[in-house]
């Protein structure tokens, strides 16, 4: 519903255009995230958010060209659709087989995907040592690779991937089997198997459990290493139910946020080429989740 008393909004004649592609898509936080940035550096450009069904995804893709719009983040569900459509993607996108940013290069489409950076520089600046160590991936679609990606990155060994659909998490295994980077692809029982979870420095959740479902999968918190970090992709103003008990264990945790954040301002600087003012994302997501 329209709010009276904001005023009029200045929009000139000339102004940019950079969005979101999604279906839902009225929850995103990425326009707040974006256009905070867009009013610290004083910039004539807007971003929006666009509903977009599976059905008109090739029709929108068309319009970035057509509209000249300078570029757009794709969300569920449209990441991996996206990957197929497009001709020209970076290497990490075609590693990840999924698109979450499209650049307007002059007319050409440039899928890439920045979520694996997002987490890996999220983990760096939380401090998170995984050199040589093992982690537990819980879940076997995009945000388990983009964090297997990141994981190997940041120096992992081990990495055991925990997924409901046993298949989807070999599969996965099988598709980063040339990464430097020793690759178990197991059920959910993995996580009551206190022999795993005592050597883990990482259990990351890359499921939706926990936001479609109000409790997240038995886990045996009490057999993790006091060092144990407990990383939920998901972020929402408490703590998310895969962290609820870490936390009260006293383990060191942190939620989705901050990736959210990271592939965020990532994107605006392939979008506008100037990178966001430090911190200006990162308030406004903070301050839409209520947490600032
Ligand atoms: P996908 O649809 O690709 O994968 C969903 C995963 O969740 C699968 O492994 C699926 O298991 C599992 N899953 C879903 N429901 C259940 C359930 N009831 N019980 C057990 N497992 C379940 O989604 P994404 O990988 O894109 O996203 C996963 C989560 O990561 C989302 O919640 C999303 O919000 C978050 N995310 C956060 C980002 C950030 O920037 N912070 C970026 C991207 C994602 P199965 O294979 O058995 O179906």
């Amino acid at each position: 519903m329209a709010n009276p008393s904001r005023g009029p909004i200045a929009i000139s004649g000339q102004v940019g255009i950079t969005g979101v592609f999604g279906d839902p898509v009225k929850h995103s936080m990425s326009p707040a995230m974006h256009n905070a940035a867009y009013a610290a550096l004083g910039m004539d450009r807007v971003y929006l958010a666009f509903h977009v069904t599976p059905q008109h995804l090739p029709a929108a893709l068309r319009s970035i060209p057509a509209l000249g719009i300078l570029g757009v983040n794709l969300t569920v569900p449209h990441k991996e659709a996206a990957a197929r459509m497009l001709k020209h993607l970076s290497a990490e996108a075609k590693l990840l087989r999924a698109v979450n940013c499209i650049i307007n290069d002059r007319g050409r489409m440039r899928g890439d995907n920045t979520d694996a950076r997002g987490l890996e520089r999220d983990l760096r600046a939380l401090g998170v040592d995984l050199k040589s160590q093992l982690v537990i991936v819980v879940g076997a679609g995009g945000a388990a690779a983009a964090a297997i990606l990141a994981c190997t990155r940041t120096g992992a060994m081990r990495i055991a991937i925990a997924n409901r659909t046993h298949t989807r998490a070999v599969n996965l295994a099988r598709r980063f089997s040339s990464l430097r980077v020793h690759l178990d692809a197991r059920g959910l029982d993995l996580l009551t198997d206190s022999a795993i979870l005592s050597d883990a420095a990482l259990v990351l959740n890359a499921t939706s459990m926990g936001l479609t479902t109000g409790t997240f999968a038995p886990l045996d918190y009490a057999a993790t290493s006091s060092k144990c970090f407990f990383y939920d992709a998901i972020y929402r103003a408490e703590p998310t139910p895969f962290l609820r008990e870490a936390i009260a264990l006293g383990r060191a945790t942190a939620d989705g946020a901050g990736m959210l954040i990271n592939q965020g301002e990532l994107a605006f600087e392939l979008f506008n080429h100037v990178a966001p003012p430090d911190g200006v994302m990162g308030r406004a997501l903070l301050a839409r989740l209520g947490r600032a």
